[in-house]
């Protein structure tokens, strides 16, 4: 057999295997792309949004309010709060409750 039927006759037999192989390969790169546009676009996101108020969309501070952090607008004077800061406050017994609330309001 001449080298050049060799070659075609090893070429036939791995074609689909080399085709599968690269379809794979150009599959994985794809979803990989992807996955970093989407990485990309939660960062710009984050960083676009991060201490902005969800409401009015300016600059919000962290403050103190009886113990708890607490994030505030510099603008609307929205106040939010982490899940973790709520859980705090919910945990506090009632008298400790109220003395917040009556902060937070302003009463005091
Ligand atoms: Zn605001």
């Amino acid at each position: 057999m001449k080298k050049l039927a060799k070659e075609d006759n090893w070429f036939k037999q791995n074609e689909k295997v080399m085709i599968e192989q690269a379809a794979r390969t150009r599959e994985r790169r794809i979803l990989e792309a992807a996955a970093k546009r989407e990485q990309e676009e939660l960062d710009r996101l984050r960083t676009e949004h991060w201490m902005k108020c969800p409401k009015c969309g300016h600059n919000m501070e962290t403050t103190i309010l009886e113990d708890i952090e607490v994030e505030n607008c510099t603008f609307c004077k929205g106040v939010y709060f982490d899940r973790s800061e709520i859980e705090a406050l919910l945990l506090r017994r009632t008298s400790q409750r109220f003395s917040f609330y009556r902060s937070f309001f302003g009463l005091d």
